[in-house]
Parts: C-alpha cells; structure tokens; sequence
C-alpha cells in the first residue's frame, strides 16, 4: 500500500506494533517504530528517500561496510511536549554534521532537503511513538554506511541512508566515576576523531571495558601525543568547574563538536556564568580536586543531556567530587530541557 506524506513516498506497514510496546518500561535505544527512511546513493546520485517498513535490510557479504568501515551516524531527539506537540533541537546542526562525517569518510554527502523533509515525514506518520512519560523521548538514528561492494580498499559506489527512531526512557546513569586515560586513545591529530564514524566507538570499546572491570563507569579520554589534556568521554563531550569558571575543551580535529556542549556554553552565559573554553590539563584537573577548587565535572550530549561525575581515577588514585546544593549540572540540564521540551522560551531560536 503506497501513499505520500509531505511529498516523501510511503510504503506503510501491514501492521503496527506500537500496542505491544510498554511506553512506562523503555530502554535507551533498543525498540524501533513501525517505518524507516531509506535513501540510497546509485549511479552518482541520492535516490529519493521513501519510507518503508522497519526491518531487516540485505547485503552482500563483500559490501565495504563490512571491510573498511565506511559508516557514519547521527544522533538526535523528538521531544513531546504537554499538549502533545512534537519538537527536535537544532536539527540542521545534525544534519551538517553528517555531510561534515560524510566528507572525512569518503561518503558521498546528502541533501540537506533529503534529510529534513524525510526526517519531517517520518516524524509526521510516527509522532505517536514520541513518548511523553517525563524524560523519555523519541531517539532519531540517522546514519550512512558503503553499501556497494568490492574487497578492494577504496570508497564504494554504492551507499544508504537511513534513518531509524527507537522511542527511549529517560537515560539515567547517575553520577558516574570515570578513569582519565593514561594509555588508549580515542582520536589523533589529523584522524577522524571530530567525525561520527562507527569505528571511533569500535577503539573505544576495549579500554571503556578495561575501565569497567576497575569500577569505572567511562573512559575520559586525553589528547593522543602526552595523554596531558583532558578531552571528551565516550559519547559525550566535558565540562570541568573549577571554582565558579566553567571550562571545556576547544573542539578540534580530534573531539566531536557537540549540539549539547554549544548550547550549553550559550547557557551559561546568558545564566552570568564564567566560561572557558581553553585546553584543560590533567594536572590542573587534579591539583583543583586536591585543594578543593574542583566544584564539578559532567558530560554533555543528546542521549543523557547532562551527566553529573562523581568522581574520577587517575594513576591508582581517587578524587571525588563534592555534593553541591547548586549545581551548575542541575542548572543547566533543567535550562536546556525546558527548551528541549517546550516548557520555557526558546531565546535562542533552537526548537523546530
Ligand atoms: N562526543 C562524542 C564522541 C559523541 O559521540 C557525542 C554524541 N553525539 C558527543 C560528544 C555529544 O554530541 P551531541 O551533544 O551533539 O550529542
């Protein structure tokens, strides 16, 4: 059965399965809607997206995603407010940064219309998937992979786009301890490190379960050359207060430029917050946790907005972090939140 929505083709499901799904019980990521956008790039071009029943999608075994990693994704939110009405945040910002992934991986960029209008019709046949229990929220997977096949090491000519939702329960870890590595590292000068491509979590995966089994819930990365700098953590960009000063880590060939942490800067400064955003070295980081300056760390980014750092491990050594009754964490999750799920005013003109 075929039908248009805002122009983007429609083959719906014969089904749905949205009755069967418990919207009080989510996990973060791990149930999917009814429909998917699909696109496929063939003979030079993006094919136009349509939208078709979510499931499995078929390969050749010598497809270049499976040999050279040619894959990249996005990750965003539909948030749904108290009348039911549906929002993303900033989605043009995701929709750069993909083209932006695109370009370091060889992938043939996308249409900036293919993405909006096809993410926009998908939203429109799923909003009833957009979750509306406190916290949760529909989580948007956009991603891009080589289909094309050849076990030859150069770009496919062949790729997909897609765009998967899986509704999601609040992602709540509480405060985490985390290990400020010495020894891995997650991107290097002049690598892919500012790109979201698949094999960026692949490396990350072995020294964050290395972390684990010594208690450490996630891995701080530092910079590849001296391991002197703190940089970002798994998927999240960081934040370390040091007396009333919020400091951050300048983007860069190596670090992800994070829709969460911009905004949160713009926060904090229209909040009369001190910020920096300057290279923060570990020493620094542990001298202001000897003597007291080291307020608060958290990690920025869409999945957990913000996460508060219980503390932190360092060469055999622990610092925890005192319990604030005024956060900067709290301050600015609820901040951003209210704009996220319409519950404040958008000053900044980021709510779609
Ligand atoms: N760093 C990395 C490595 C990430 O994967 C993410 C998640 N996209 C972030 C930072 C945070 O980015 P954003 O705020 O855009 O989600």
């Amino acid at each position: 059965m075929e039908a248009m929505v805002n122009n983007i083709r429609v083959e719906k499901a014969a089904t749905s399965k949205i009755h069967d799904v418990d919207f009080d019980n989510l996990a973060f990521g791990s149930t999917y809607t009814d429909h998917m956008l699909v696109s496929d790039f063939v003979n030079g071009e993006w094919k136009e997206p349509k939208i078709v029943p979510y499931g499995p999608i078929s390969l050749e075994p010598s497809a270049k995603i499976f040999h050279y990693g040619q894959s990249i994704f996005e990750g965003m939110k539909a948030y749904k407010d108290v009348e039911g009405g549906v929002w993303l945040f900033r989605p043009m910002e995701n929709c750069k940064r993909l083209n932006k992934s695109a370009e370091r991986l060889t992938i043939p960029e996308l249409p900036e219309s293919y993405f909006m209008d096809g993410l926009m019709a998908l939203l429109q046949l799923e909003k009833d998937w957009v979750p509306k229990n406190p916290g949760s929220s529909l989580y948007i997977r956009p991603f891009m992979f080589a289909s094309g096949s050849g076990f030859h090491a150069s770009p496919a000519d062949e790729y997909k786009f897609i765009i998967a939702l899986a509704p999601s329960g609040a992602y709540f870890s509480g405060k985490v301890k985390v290990l400020i590595e010495e020894k891995y590292s997650r991107a290097a000068n002049g690598g892919v490190g500012y790109a979201k491509a698949g094999g960026n979590y692949a490396g990350q995966f072995y020294p964050t379960q290395l972390a684990a089994e010594k208690g450490y819930q996630q891995v701080i990365w530092t910079d590849d050359n001296n391991h002197e700098f703190i940089e970002e953590a798994g998927a999240m960009n960081v934040f370390v207060r040091i007396n009333d000063t919020l400091i951050t880590a300048p983007t860069s060939d190596r670090i992800l430029d994070g829709i969460t942490r911009k905004s949160i800067l713009d926060i904090a400064e229209d909040e009369n917050i001190a910020t920096e955003v300057r290279k923060i070295s570990v020493h620094e980081v542990v001298e202001a946790a000897k003597n007291g300056t080291l307020k608060e760390m958290f990690g920025a980014g869409t999945a957990a907005v913000v996460s508060p750092i219980a503390g932190f491990g360092y060469k055999g050594m622990d610092y925890d972090l005192p319990v604030l009754a005024e956060s900067y964490a709290e301050k600015l999750k609820k901040r951003i939140t209210d704009i996220q799920y319409n519950r404040a005013e958008d000053k900044f003109g980021w709510r779609h």
